[in-house]
């Protein structure tokens, strides 16, 4: 466990295709001192974190002074697994690049760059009272635990089926990284038509046609779908500013019902603890 606030220790590039506009993206990482990740789009900073989400529809965006970033999930989620607190990206479109769909590309780029760790704490928020949110079926509760464990489970028609999985040791959760993202062959027309994954591929996304995987090598994990439902919740929970601490249990979960988790934490200062 990361003890104190960390940063990259040096400046990197990676670029990449957005998913939904299809275009090429340039990420230039910086390293920072003030607490938090954000991002930097047309000369405004963006806080990567809950209450500047503006929309959960597809992906995580965020926005602030009218300059928006969409799709920081997977990229959270790397900067999670690298131990990173602190860092300032430069974005020069509106989109985090999907890279193969996982968090794989990012996590490797933060690794090689090196972690460069501050004096200062203060890197956990540790939930402190049971909180839920539903929306049908679909729920993502929390309560009080010393490490972060994730219960998810998943339902989708044949070939997925039902899905679940546990992670009690989610820092590390390896196969959690680099499990990519995926899209029911049916609702790919619909999602073209709206104008939108321009750039999706079977290079950065599991399709699961009528009774397979689309993809020429299938999964990388027979859970590989439950375990991207992991990757994606811990990308947004990382939005909360601070390294998550609690017993998660999520079931049909995305990212608006893990933004409404976040904030229903918020709304209460005796919900949580931070150290
Ligand atoms: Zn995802």
């Amino acid at each position: 466990m990361i003890k104190r606030q960390t940063t990259i220790n040096r400046i990197f590039k990676v670029s990449g295709i957005g998913l939904h506009t299809g275009r090429e993206v340039t990420l230039e990482f910086l390293p920072r001192r003030e607490f938090g990740i954000a991002f930097v789009h047309n000369g405004r900073t963006i806080a990567a974190r809950y209450d500047k989400v503006a929309d959960t529809r597809l992906s995580t965006q965020v926005a602030e002074d009218g300059a928006s970033v969409a799709t920081i999930e997977h990229l959270m989620a790397a900067f999670y697994f690298s131990g990173i607190t602190n860092c300032l990206v430069y974005i020069d479109g509106p989109e985090v690049p999907i890279m193969d769909g996982s968090a794989w590309e990012f996590y490797q780029e933060v690794w090689r760059a090196g972690v460069y760790e501050f004096p200062d704490s203060g890197v956990y928020l540790k939930v402190l009272r049971p909180v839920e949110v539903r929306h049908n079926d679909a729920y993502v509760k929390v309560k009080p635990l010393n490490t972060l464990d994730i219960t998810m489970s998943i339902e989708f028609r044949a070939p997925v089926g039902k899905q679940k999985k546990q992670v009690t040791d989610v820092e590390n959760a390896f196969a959690i990284i680099n499990s990519r993202t995926f899209v029911l062959h049916e609702e790919i027309e619909a999602i073209r038509k709206a104008g939108l994954a321009k750039g999706g591929s079977l290079d950065n996304a599991v399709v699961i046609g009528g009774d397979a995987i689309v993809n020429p090598h299938g999964l990388r994990y027979k859970k590989e779908l439950v375990n991207h439902k992991i990757l994606d919740l811990i990308g947004d929970l990382y939005t909360c500013g601070f390294r998550f601490l609690g017993r998660v249990e999520a079931h049909k979960t995305g990212h608006y019902l893990n933004n409404l988790l976040l904030k229903e934490i918020f709304s209460d200062p005796a919900n949580y603890a931070i150290y």
